[in-house]
């Protein structure tokens, strides 16, 4: 019977509240005026007048994963007339840029640039090019998915992202830990097993980046690497099936 108790309560504290609202509305003298007047006062936003028929020059900030060719491919220039452009952007060497940078696109071209494929639906990696589950994930009992490797073949990143880890774990022997955001959800990619590590932890990674190579350190039978996706983050997230979540993303498992 507590409940019958504690229901009249919440009518009983509104009431008030009800009251000063109709209070104050008749002091202002607006009862009368329906509530949608307040709605015709917006603000006339003017159409923006288009359109240059002449050269459109934009300016496109560099995301993870662009190239100089592939975004001059995008705006309809050559790479060369691209780089000419931007040279002081750029720096002298044309294969390295860096997210953040803005560069003047279109100079040569009327072609809009077509924007770089949103986060959400950028293509995701395989972490291996091969992948050969020999062990399945089983949630505690196994946190990722154990994928059959020579020694030294080449891993990959999953997502753009930035390396959380990369230094000796317990098990792992070394592990390297790539921190993602996709669809609004911290995503956290788990390599254990390598020999050696490649990648430092605070470094970008792009998708598709070398970023491990296979090995046979830590608690392990044989080479393979052990993988792991953790929604959330490896520390305070969930583990998920890599191998679903893979498949969920458009990899082929
Ligand atoms: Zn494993």
């Amino acid at each position: 019977m507590a409940g019958r108790h504690r229901a009249p309560k919440e009518p009983i504290r509104l009431a008030p509240a009800v009251a000063v609202v109709a209070l104050s509305a008749a002091a202002a003298g607006t009862v009368s005026t329906p509530p949608a007047a307040a709605d015709s006062i917006v603000p006339v936003v003017p159409e923006e007048t288009s359109s240059p028929a002449t050269p459109v020059i934009q300016h496109y900030t560099v995301v993870p994963g662009d190239c100089l060719s592939e975004i001059a491919q995008r705006s309809g220039e050559t790479t060369d007339q691209l780089y000419a452009e931007n040279r002081d952007v750029v720096g002298v060497d044309p294969n390295l840029i860096f997210p953040g940078q803005v560069l003047a696109v279109g100079v040569s071209s009327s072609v809009p640039v077509v924007p770089s494929t949103p986060a959400h639906a950028a293509p995701f990696q395989a972490p291996l090019d091969a992948m050969t589950v020999t062990q399945a994930f089983k949630g505690a009992a196994h946190q990722g998915i154990d994928l059959h490797a020579e020694i030294g073949t080449p891993g990959y990143a999953v997502a753009d992202g930035t390396v959380l880890f990369s230094r000796p774990a317990s098990g792992f022997g070394l592990w390297t830990v790539i921190r993602s955001q996709i669809d609004g959800q911290t995503v956290d990619f788990v390599y254990g097993h390598m020999d050696h590590l490649l990648v430092s932890e605070g470094e970008h990674v792009a998708v598709g980046e070398h970023v491990i190579d296979t090995g046979t350190n830590g608690v392990v039978t044989g080479p393979h690497l052990h993988f792991e996706v953790w929604i959330g983050g490896r520390l305070g997230g969930s583990p998920v099936d890599p191998a679903a979540w893979l498949r969920a993303h458009g990899v082929n498992v």
